[in-house]
């Protein structure tokens, strides 16, 4: 149930395991299929199959998420992305344990982000700007804070009055500021790190608005014609991905821009586990660096892991015999 995962789960443990499951990732200890994602109409949703194994130093683990994205449920009872996560054993096949993917979605992908902050964002950086209001909205305001001495937080959402209740529930959740824009463009003037973390499909930023030395994380697209930021802003950056495979197949963000003439095949500099293995990551203070994320399998099935092993020191959970 997710309230007993939020009894288990720690942001602040979370980041290093994404860490080392992305470095897992990046030297082939993985084995996960790009996701099939089937469209479902008419409601206009997306399913994904996500399975992966891990062989790691913890004893590997195998598993699968079964995640929906329905847009339209925006302002219903029901979230817009809804998952769940089976979590088996890599001796012997065995089910070990099924757990509500909703928080573990929303709470990876925050800290996967906080990994590239971590990497790729200046040190001094301390100003952050968040692109959307919603689920990943908040959980990135934690995660990016647990990485980087925050001293202000500027919110824009496309409605404006979602930006304004995310600013008065966070504030307390951060030792800053946490303020309103009223358009992208005054978000990112001053933000050392600009978090991208809506459904947008056309772009909402502009080139002209970017400043030396920004990181940005590009998280909400992950369809491949979706996108959240403008051909010129990528072209501008040096880029890093989770799985190059995954950005060839679903990155809207990159593909477009490829489409458009604006970058070369050869963009991407490295995956974020090559970059957390070693391999170089920001070079220059004034560079443009941008992570952009589409969401493994494998950080969920880790995240899992991390969280049955939690719950049995504490007996939290409920025993089933199928
Ligand atoms: P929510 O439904 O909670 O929030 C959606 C946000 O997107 C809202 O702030 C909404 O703004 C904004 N939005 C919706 N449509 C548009 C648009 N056309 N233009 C600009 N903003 C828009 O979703 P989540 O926070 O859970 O997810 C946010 C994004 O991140 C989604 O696209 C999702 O698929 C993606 N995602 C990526 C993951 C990854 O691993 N990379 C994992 C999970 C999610 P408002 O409410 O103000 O209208």
């Amino acid at each position: 149930m997710e309230g007993d995962l939020r009894r288990v789960l720690r942001m602040r443990e979370l980041i290093p395991a994404m860490r080392d499951a992305l470095a897992c990732f990046s030297r082939g200890d993985v084995v996960q299929p790009v996701r099939p994602t089937l469209r479902i109409e008419p409601a206009g949703g997306y399913y994904s199959v996500m399975p992966a194994h891990i062989r790691d130093e913890r004893g590997g683990a195998l598993g699968m998420k079964s995640v929906t994205f329905f847009p339209s449920n925006a302002g219903g009872p029901h979230p817009t992305h809804l998952a769940t996560v089976l979590l088996l054993d890599p001796a012997t096949g065995s089910l070990v344990a099924l757990l509500d993917g909703r928080l573990i979605t929303e709470m990876r992908t925050a800290a996967v982000t906080a990994v590239s902050v971590d990497l790729l964002a200046r040190k001094e950086a301390r100003h952050l700007a968040i692109l959307g209001s919603g689920v990943q909205a908040r959980s990135h305001l934690e995660a990016v804070g647990l990485v980087r001495r925050l001293e202000s937080v500027k919110v824009w959402s496309r409605t404006a009055a979602h930006a304004e209740d995310f600013a008065r529930q966070m504030a307390g959740a951060v030792a800053c500021r946490v303020e309103t824009s009223a358009s992208v463009r005054d978000a990112m003037r001053g933000a050392e790190i600009v978090v991208a973390v809506t459904a947008a499909t056309e772009p909402i930023t502009d080139a002209a608005w970017l400043e030396p030395g920004m990181h940005l994380c590009a998280v909400g697209s992950s369809a491949p014609d979706m996108r959240e930021l403008d051909a010129d802003t990528v072209a501008r950056a040096r880029v890093f991905v989770d799985s190059r495979r995954s950005a060839e197949a679903e990155a809207g963000d990159l593909l477009l821009a490829r489409k458009e003439g604006r970058i070369g095949p050869d963009h991407v500099v490295a995956e974020l586990g090559e970059v957390a293995a070693g391999a170089p990551g920001r070079r220059a203070a004034d560079e443009i660096t941008l992570f952009k994320s589409l969401g493994l399998a494998v950080e969920d099935v880790v995240t899992a892991r991390l969280a049955v092993s939690r719950a049995m020191e504490l007996g939290i959970g409920t025993s089933v015999t199928l």
